[in-house]
Parts: C-alpha cells; structure tokens; sequence
C-alpha cells in the first residue's frame, strides 16, 4: 500500500508542519511524502522546517519563497516583506541555503508499489514554472493541462486548496470538492480515467481561504483516490513564536484569520 503525504506552503511554520506530518503518518498511514516547495518565509522557524523536510528524503520542488531566500530582491519588496526576508536569511546555514538552491522546479513522483500511477509536483504551474504564476480560476488552469502528462499533477502557491478537471476539452473547477472541504474538513476525489487533474493542495503554514486550520492532500496509489484534508494546530504558539522573534505582527494575526 502507499499513501503520499502531499504539503506545500510549510513558510517556516513548524507548529503546523508537526501537526500534518502527525496526522498524515499516524491518522492516515501515510507511507510517503512529497513537498511542493514554499518551505521557508513568514514563520518562525525556517532552520528547523528546512532540516524536517530534508531529513524525510522525499520529493520536493522549489518555491517562490525557496528561490527568493537564495538570492533575494530586497528593492522589489515592501519594508515588511524585506524585513522578514532580512530575519529568514539569517537564520539560515550555507548548507541549507546550498540545498534550496537545488531544488528543482518540477518533478514526476512514482509512488513505491508495481503499477502505481506516477504524478507531476510543481510549485506554481508547469507550462511556466518560473514564472510563479497564481492559478486562481479553471481559465488560469486551462494552460496547465497543455503541459501536464501525468493524470494528476499536484500544485500549491496560492495558499488555496482547489481541484481543477479537465475532461479533455474544457477546463473546470469542482466546486463540490470544494463545498465538501469546507462542510467537512475533507473532501476526496476519485478521477475519473482519461480526465486530468490540477490539485491545489492548500498551505500547510498560512492559509488564506479564510480556514485557519492547516491544509494537504494524500494520494492513495492503490485506490488511485485523492484526499483533501484539514487539520487544526497550535496557532497560539505559531503567533507567540513570530512575536518572540521580532516579525511583523500581521504575520502572526493573519494566521488565526486563515487569511
Ligand atoms: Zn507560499
């Protein structure tokens, strides 16, 4: 059996990277991992999120935030994003910044197991994955599809889970999954064979769908099935740790609003 843990948008949160890593290996068996970049930035604890996800020796894809740390625009940003950026590059090694810098852009994942259908990983979007554009609706998604050639590729960025379907000649968003995800703090996705999928799995580490509660994917090989999960943490101490080491406060706020 083999159960793929699927997280993105970590930003430095361990307070809620520890809670999804516990769910998915405790509650949801899960048996692998893969990460879809985004692992720093915003939170406090960029070192220790860097070093959790490397000790897993998965898949993992490179952020927008990965890549800025690397080598930042400190005269593109505004005096908070410079701020934080300025704190998360010092607390980070060498060694660990050697290891953002390479990280690839976009991967195809074979879950372990005979006949376990592989999947594409990708920060933003594969028909442009430099470019960090944000997928925000089923046109946006249509490009994907051009470039995609797994049934299922997996995304993050926009910090807001969605599942996008294409039948072969449209591009549409299921708004059911994402009425189930809401109601029921999961929703699953069985595909449908010939269609294609565009998963945006949510962000571990700073919602913005106006859910607090941390947000990833599983992917059940042997059932070929997908599963969208949220998972509530320890906010107040994700917020205590931002003001305790000099971040913006909105940082912290912004967190409990899921937003
Ligand atoms: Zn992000």
């Amino acid at each position: 059996m083999s159960r793929t843990a699927i997280i993105s948008d970590i930003h430095s949160n361990y307070h809620a990277l520890y809670a999804v890593m516990s769910d998915a290996f405790e509650q949801e068996h899960c048996t692998e991992v893969a990460c879809l970049g985004d692992i720093v930035g915003y939170n406090a604890y960029p070192g220790t999120c860097v070093d959790y996800i490397r000790q897993l020796n998965c898949p993992v894809v490179k952020g927008n935030h990965d890549a800025e740390v690397v080598a930042p625009m400190y005269e593109k940003m505004n005096d908070m994003a410079r701020e934080a950026m300025e704190w998360t590059v010092r607390q980070l090694t060498d060694e660990q910044l050697q290891w953002l810098a390479r990280l690839q852009y976009q991967r195809i994942v074979r879950p372990t197991g005979t006949g376990a259908n592989s999947f594409t990983i990708v920060h933003s979007t594969l028909d442009q994955p430099k470019a960090w554009n944000y997928i925000i609706n089923a046109n946006d998604a249509a490009g994907n599809f051009n470039k995609q050639f797994s049934q299922l590729c997996f995304h993050g960025h926009t910090h807001i889970p969605k599942i996008y379907h294409w039948d072969g000649r449209h591009a549409e968003e299921d708004y059911e999954a994402k009425h189930r995800l809401v109601m029921n703090g999961y929703a699953e996705l069985q595909p449908i064979p010939g269609h294609k999928y565009f998963v945006n799995v949510g962000s571990v580490g700073q919602p913005r769908d106006n859910d607090p509660r941390a947000c990833y994917a599983i992917f059940d090989s042997d059932a070929n099935m997908v599963l969208m999960k949220r998972v509530p943490y320890d906010i107040a101490g994700a917020q205590h740790a931002i003001l305790e080491a000099g971040l913006p406060s909105f940082l912290a706020e912004r967190l409990e609003r899921g937003c």
